[in-house]
């Protein structure tokens, strides 16, 4: 039987995960009503990205034969004043979600869920990656500054992502 801490500290994460997802959604609305349809591509491919880790969580609890327990999400965040900001905060995301999975690791080992911790390192690395991202394509932003060209020029690469 799983750990019920545990367990409840996974719900939580599912919910993380969700509430990424949502807030990329909005942040992939943001950037259609801005014509940045390339940057509106990366975010609903990261929409996605969050689903799926939401969904690993998800399997993993019912394959432990725990409760999953799925909580409300908020209402995301709408407007932003440049596409910089918005990945301002697509990075201050990522370093919440990263010190979340943190969290649930120091909680596995303290509850003594080996199973857990060893899912939770694909998380880790993960997150290493996601960061990573979410940092070059800010400091390529901020390097770039207001120069609308250079702004449509990233859109064109961003919107290559499958
Ligand atoms: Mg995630």
């Amino acid at each position: 039987m799983m750990n019920a801490k545990v367990a409840q500290a996974i719900n939580d994460q599912i919910k993380n995960e969700l509430q990424s997802a949502y807030t990329y959604l909005s942040m992939a609305s943001w950037c259609v009503k801005k014509n940045l349809d390339g940057f509106a591509q990366w975010m609903k491919v990261q929409a996605k990205e969050e689903t799926g880790h939401a969904m690993r969580l998800f399997e993993y609890l019912h394959n432990r034969g725990a409760d999953v327990e799925l909580q409300a999400l908020e209402k995301p965040q709408k407007e932003w004043n440049s596409i910089t900001q918005v990945f301002q905060d697509v990075f201050r995301n990522e370093k919440a979600v990263t010190a979340s999975i943190n969290t649930l690791v120091d909680l596995s080992i303290a509850e003594k869920e080996h199973a857990t911790k060893t899912i939770l390192h694909w998380f880790l690395e993960e997150q290493v990656e996601e960061e990573a991202t979410a940092q070059k394509i800010l400091e390529r932003l901020e390097l770039i500054g207001k120069d609308p060209a250079g702004i449509l020029f990233l859109d064109k690469e961003m919107g290559a992502r499958a």
